[in-house]
């Protein structure tokens, strides 16, 4: 990973009430103990990021995400979140354009892209999800997905702004499958994505910005993983659910 700092973010879904949160929550952060020098955020469900804050206001070493957020300040728009209320939560990430999101509730790389600036002004940093279908990947059409994806992600966000962004590259044939990318076809579009980055944003940006894996990653494949030069971390979905694995991959990473 160059010498980017490892992320390991969980990504909870709808899974967990505000009460099974705070015990999750409380596993995690003593099996983790103090362990430092990689990034872990924890992503709950919106009702349960206020119980998650209170235990991490005791912890420096792991951080508070949401799994999605209007771009809208505020407004009639029934049922929305908007950044400002998640940030009044010590929310510091948000998952935006997740596979989920675009497929059972149609988000639109242009709508994603304005997620990915409302975020930005309020100080929130998107962790911004590209990745093919399996459908895409047998046609051959694997990177031209992800190049949409990404560069449609990004529109209009200011170069000194970039590095607050965070890539995960989550093929969508992977997710919740128990199939795993190879740590080399992960990299190959890894790579890529690192190539369109810099092209954006320049070298010296583009090589800051942390490009994460995700997709039935765990401690048992999260090694071969990691150690690819452009893989700086994992979007962990079920394995992040499970304190005890969710802390192995944070060590993988260390
Ligand atoms: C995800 O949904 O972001 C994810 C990677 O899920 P899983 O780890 O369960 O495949």
């Amino acid at each position: 990973a160059n010498t980017r700092k490892y992320l390991i973010a969980g990504n909870w879904k709808m899974n967990k009430t505000a009460a099974d949160a705070e015990e999750l929550i409380k596993s995690i952060v003593l099996e983790l103990g103090d362990k430092n020098g990689v990034g872990v955020v924890v992503c709950p469900p919106f009702t349960s990021l206020e119980s998650s804050a209170k235990v991490l206001s005791e912890v420096s070493n792991v951080q508070l995400g949401a799994q999605n957020m209007h771009a809208k300040p505020s407004g009639a728009y029934t049922g929305e979140i908007s950044a400002a209320m998640l940030r009044q939560l010590y929310v510091s990430h948000v998952i935006l354009g997740h596979s989920e999101r675009r497929e059972y509730f149609k988000e639109t790389d242009e709508e994603i892209n304005e997620k990915v600036l409302a975020a930005l002004e309020s100080n929130l940093k998107p962790i911004l999800c590209v990745g093919e279908k399996l459908d895409e990947r047998e046609a051959g059409n694997t990177l031209k997905v992800v190049e949409t994806q990404l560069l449609g992600g990004l529109v209009n966000i200011p170069t000194e702004k970039a590095e607050q962004v965070v890539i995960a590259y989550e093929p969508v044939w992977a997710i919740g499958t128990g199939k795993t990318a190879t740590p080399e076809m992960a990299q190959e579009v890894h790579g890529v994505i690192r190539v369109l980055l810099r092209d954006r944003f320049g070298k010296a940006t583009g090589d800051k910005i942390r490009i994460l894996y995700g997709g039935s990653m765990k401690p048992e494949n999260a090694d071969g993983l990691l150690a690819k030069p452009d893989i700086d971390g994992g979007l962990i979905g079920g394995a992040s659910l499970d304190a005890k694995s969710f802390v192995k991959l944070v060590e993988s990473a260390a």
